[in-house]
């Protein structure tokens, strides 16, 4: 499925299967999870993607070939790709452990195709192994939805006991049960009027679940903001106590507004969180079956690409899609 240009929806395609090259795979796409950051590079509110793009950076695969000086990977082999899918190895942030910041990285489903696909490459160096008896479906939102989702709890603090979610959707229907299998309680805030998605938190362990504009029935220690609402910082720094972190964990958010010193003051920290190391998803990949994480998806065939991300954009997905090539179009 090609994104021709930004503002269209993807379109069905046939393109020859791509050659691995140095350290790549080739893969046969086994599922892909749609991601909201799919939609906002559809969008056009990420600048410069390849065009035409395959989207897709949620991907698990079975090892086709492999190029030449590829290792760690053999023909039949169950891999994860994810968003990461280069970086340079040489810059300070490269060689500090934070590759997620590198100013050359490259990204899949961005700068590079992605798993919108039957067949997709990726640099087997910037790949997961995955056990073959997970379900490729199920397995396919924690390749970009936990791992960001995981990456940012981490930021909000181990001492964050209450935890807001901003945004109730595939990364924090996981994260809400990373969080919960660490003691925490989480108070989850979702779109006002959207009762399904409030339901869907309490099923999954939450506390409290309401409309993000109202206050949570305590203050929080830290909060982690998915949905891509610049409204929401000051409404989560309100809700935080003294010291307590506000994560922004999208790519894209519409502006933030203007608000009082007071709301930041008392240590209270507001960052982002940025990508994803390879680091990140050794870890997240090792703790989710520990735990077990159980992700909720609903699957569609990959020629509905462009269907997915309408609803993901209107708000009414229950929690992650995921396309899965060679299904029956009408399924
Ligand atoms: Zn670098
Ligand atoms: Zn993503």
């Amino acid at each position: 499925m090609l994104l021709e240009a930004a503002g269209r929806p993807p379109v069905a395609a046939v393109v020859p299967v791509p050659e691995p090259g140095p350290h790549q795979v080739l893969l046969r796409v086994l599922a892909c999870g749609v991601c909201r950051t799919d939609l906002h590079v559809a969008d056009g509110e990420l600048p410069r993607p390849k065009l035409p793009l395959v989207l897709g950076h949620e991907i698990v695969g079975e090892v086709v070939r492999t190029g030449p000086s590829t290792e760690r990977f053999a023909a039949g082999d169950r891999v994860g790709v994810p968003w990461l899918g280069w970086t340079c190895g040489d810059c300070p942030y490269c060689r500090s452990g934070r590759e997620n910041l590198c100013g050359r990285a490259r990204f899949t489903g961005y700068d590079l195709d992605g798993g919108y696909a039957e067949y997709t490459l990726a640099d087997s160096r910037y790949c997961f192994a995955l056990p073959a008896k997970l379900a490729p479906a199920a397995a396919a939102p924690l390749l970009c939805a936990g791992l960001i989702g995981y990456r940012a709890l981490v930021a909000a603090g181990d001492r964050a006991e209450r935890l807001g979610l901003y945004g109730f959707g595939a990364a924090a229907h996981i994260i809400a049960q990373v969080a919960r299998s660490q003691g925490r309680r989480v108070f989850a805030f979702t779109r006002p009027g959207d009762a399904a998605a409030a339901r869907f938190a309490l099923e999954l362990g939450a506390a409290w679940a309401g409309p993000s504009d109202a206050a949570p029935p305590e203050p929080l220690d830290a909060a982690i903001i998915f949905a891509p609402v610049g409204a929401l910082v000051p409404t989560a720094l309100r809700a935080v106590e003294r010291g307590g972190t506000v994560v922004c964990a999208g790519i894209h958010m519409s502006d933030v507004p203007a608000f009082p010193y007071e709301l930041l003051w008392g240590e209270r920290v507001l960052r982002s969180v940025a990508n994803l190391t390879r680091r990140d998803g050794e870890e997240f990949l090792a703790l989710a079956p520990r735990i077990p994480v159980r992700t909720t998806v609903e699957t569609l065939p990959l020629e509905r690409a462009g269907e997915a991300l309408a609803r993901l954009r209107a708000g009414r997905m229950h929690g992650a899609a995921v396309l899965l090539p060679g299904a029956a179009p009408g399924a």
